[in-house]
């Protein structure tokens, strides 16, 4: 007999043993449109058992790495402040313990924590990010802490040229202005991407996945959905790019399982953090 112990397929390591430490940050509260993403890693877990431990994009197999599922995070709803200071803990420890952090949002500020943590711990830390939105404002109706500002509030930790963007296809005009000399800012796919991977070539890089980079299309299971994205493989060839980066930690954000009752943004999002598991475990 065994205990009933639901991980992400193949994450059966131990803490000690383990190079990545997978976790859920299940909060969602400043969803400016389709709340929801606080399910997206208890989703996931339950489905990833669809998927194949192999990639064969990567002839690399799940049972080849070592990653650790550390269940949820218990964060209060409604409190930003406080969930950012629970996930920067919990990303610090899993840092100081010479490990990597693999954090399954939430929205999409849960970021926002984990590079609190990353950034106090490299310096010149870089944020790759694969987004359709700039998340750029200064604040979101009066709310400084949102998942549409939530690069902004990086910006303030890594300061001008650190922050490249790819994907990206909507803001509104103050963003853009503003973001010109301060962000890196590719439009609508990856195009500049390998030059952007070869300047990073030994710079610690955060890499924030915010799945709604990925057309509605083919992955309408997302708060904000945004017409005009890149296609799986896209973001696929994208990741592959980051292969060989010095990646210190990593997310995946914004997948809302209810957005969408086929089931497949949940599968799909399976299969983006598995190859992000065999590029950087
Ligand atoms: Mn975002
Ligand atoms: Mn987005």
């Amino acid at each position: 007999m065994n205990k009933n112990v639901s991980t992400f397929m193949g994450c059966d390591s131990e803490y000690g043993e383990a190079r990545i430490v997978l976790f859920g940050a299940p909060f969602d509260s400043t969803s400016s449109y389709r709340a929801g993403s606080r399910f997206a890693s208890a989703a996931m877990r339950g489905e990833s058992y669809a998927l194949e431990d192999y990639s064969p994009y990567q002839d690399r197999d799940l049972s080849d790495i070592m990653v650790f599922d550390g269940g949820e995070l218990e964060l209060p709803p409604g409190s930003a402040q406080m969930a950012l200071e629970a996930i920067e803990r919990f990303a610090g420890k899993v840092l100081d313990d010479k490990k990597v952090p693999c954090m399954i949002g939430g929205e999409h500020l849960v970021t926002l924590g984990a590079v609190r943590a990353a950034a106090q711990r490299f310096r010149d830390l870089a944020v790759l990010a694969f987004d359709a939105h700039a998340d750029l404002r200064g604040d979101y109706l009066g709310e400084t802490l949102s998942h549409a500002t939530v690069m902004r509030r990086v910006w303030e930790l890594v300061g001008d040229g650190r922050i490249h963007q790819f994907g990206v296809r909507s803001g509104c005009r103050e963003e853009f202005t503003w973001g010109k000399g301060r962000v890196e800012t590719h439009m609508y796919g990856f195009s500049g991407l390998q030059e952007t991977a070869e300047r990073l070539r030994g710079v610690p890089v955060y890499l924030t996945v915010d799945l709604d980079v990925l057309d509605p299309g083919i992955f309408p299971g997302t708060g904000t959905p945004e017409a005009g994205g890149v296609s799986f493989t896209e973001l696929l060839n994208a990741m592959l790019v980051t292969a060989g980066l010095n990646i210190v930690g990593f997310d995946l954000n914004e997948l809302s399982p209810a957005c969408d009752p086929s089931g497949n943004s949940t599968l799909t999002a399976c299969k983006v953090l598995r190859e992000l598991l065999l590029l950087h475990g």
